[in-house]
C-alpha cells in the first residue's frame, strides 16, 4: 500500500548552492498526491492562485541538473536541492507527502539523506488506502554521454551495479551493489556524505554554486586526502553517495522501480535524462494534459 508520513517533520539549514537560510516542514498528505513541494516563502504574481506555488516532484518539472536537481513549475516557482530529501522517501518507502519550503533549497544539513531517514523512522510512516505503484522496467533502455552511462534491464526486484573512477586516489574506482534486501544497505546509502575535489571549488564557486558549501556539509578531496581532518563514514562512502544521489532523482518518477539497473560515473544530468525517459514510457493517456514546465 502507499505511504505517508505519520505526523509532521521539520528541518533548517543552509541551503548548499543558495547559501539560503532555509527550513521546510514536511506534512502528511493524501493517498495519490505524491511527493509535492510548496513555495511558503513566495506571493504567487499576475493574480495566479495559489497553485502558482506548487511543484510537482516529476522527472519533466526538473530545470536544472548541474551538481544538483532543481524542480520548477510553469509559474516559475522553483525548489532546488531536492534529491537526498528524494532518495530519504524513497529508502522510507513515503508516497505522499506536502514538503512547504521556506526557502528556495532543501537544507544541505550534513551533507547526507541520514538527518531526513531518521527523522523519518522516529516518526513512523502510515499505510493508507491505495495500492502502491512500481515502474516495472520490461524492456532494456540506456542513456549515455561518452563513457558515461545508465543502463535499465527487466528483473524481478530491485538492483544497482554502480562504479565510479575519479583521478584523486582517495576515490579512485570504486564499484558497489546495491539490493535492497542487504543488511545495512539502506544506512549507508543514507549515510553517505555530498563531495567535491579541491580543485573544483573554486569554478563552482564562480559560476554561482556551492555558496552553502563548508567542511560540515561537504567532503572535500584532494589527491589523496580528505580535507574534512575526519574519516570516512565508509570505504565506499563516494560510490554510495552517487547511488543515494540516482535513487533520488529517478524517485521523481513516483514510484519504486522493478529492474536492474546498471550505472557507469553517473551524475544528475545522466539520472534526470533516464528518469525523463521512463516517465515518457509509462505515462498515461490522460496524463499529456498536465502543466509541465521546461525540461533541462
Ligand atoms: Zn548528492
Amino acid at each position: 500500500m502507499q505511504n505517508t508520513l505519520h505526523a509532521s517533520a521539520e528541518f533548517s539549514g543552509v541551503g548548499l548552492h543558495s547559501g539560503a537560510a532555509c527550513r521546510i516542514v514536511v506534512r502528511p498528505a493524501a493517498p495519490d498526491t505524491g511527493i509535492v513541494f510548496r513555495r511558503c516563502d513566495l506571493q504567487p504574481q499576475d493574480g495566479a492562485g495559489k497553485q502558482a506555488l506548487l511543484i510537482d516532484a516529476a522527472p519533466e518539472n526538473v530545470v536544472s541538473a548541474n551538481h544538483g536537481t532543481t524542480l520548477a513549475n510553469a509559474h516559475g516557482a522553483t525548489a532546488a536541492t531536492v534529491e537526498h530529501l528524494m532518495a530519504a522517501f524513497a529508502l522510507c518507502s513515503i508516497d505522499n507527502v506536502l514538503v512547504e519550503l521556506h526557502g528556495p533549497e532543501i537544507p544541505i544539513l550534513d551533507g547526507s539523506a541520514a538527518p531526513f531517514v531518521s527523522e523519518f523512522r522516529k516518526i513512523g510512516v502510515n499505510a493508507q488506502n491505495k495500492p502502491r505503484r512500481e515502474i516495472v522496467i520490461d524492456d532494456a533502455l540506456q542513456v549515455t554521454d561518452g563513457d558515461r552511462s545508465l543502463r535499465f534491464d527487466p528483473a524481478n526486484e530491485f538492483s544497482l551495479d554502480l562504479s565510479i573512477d575519479f583521478e584523486d586516489c582517495l576515490i579512485g574506482r570504486q564499484s558497489i551493489c546495491v539490493h535492497m534486501d542487504e543488511p545495512d544497505i539502506q544506512e549507508r546509502l543514507a549515510k553517505s556524505r555530498t563531495f567535491c575535489r579541491r580543485h573544483e571549488v573554486e569554478s563552482l564557486r564562480r559560476s554561482g554554486l556551492i555558496r552553502g558549501g563548508s567542511l560540515e556539509n561537504s567532503l572535500v578531496v584532494d589527491g589523496a586526502r580528505l580535507l574534512n581532518g575526519e574519516r570516512l563514514r565508509d570505504p565506499h562512502e563516494f560510490a554510495l553517495h552517487k547511488a543515494l544521489d540516482l535513487i533520488g532523482d529517478l524517485y521523481l518518477l513516483g514510484a519504486p522501480i522493478r529492474g536492474a539497473i546498471t550505472a557507469e560515473k553517473p551524475g544528475h544530468d545522466l539520472n534526470v535524462r533516464a528518469a525523463q525517459a521512463l516517465a515518457r514510457r509509462v505515462r498515461k493517456p490522460d496524463a499529456a494534459a498536465a502543466p509541465v514546465a521546461a525540461t533541462a
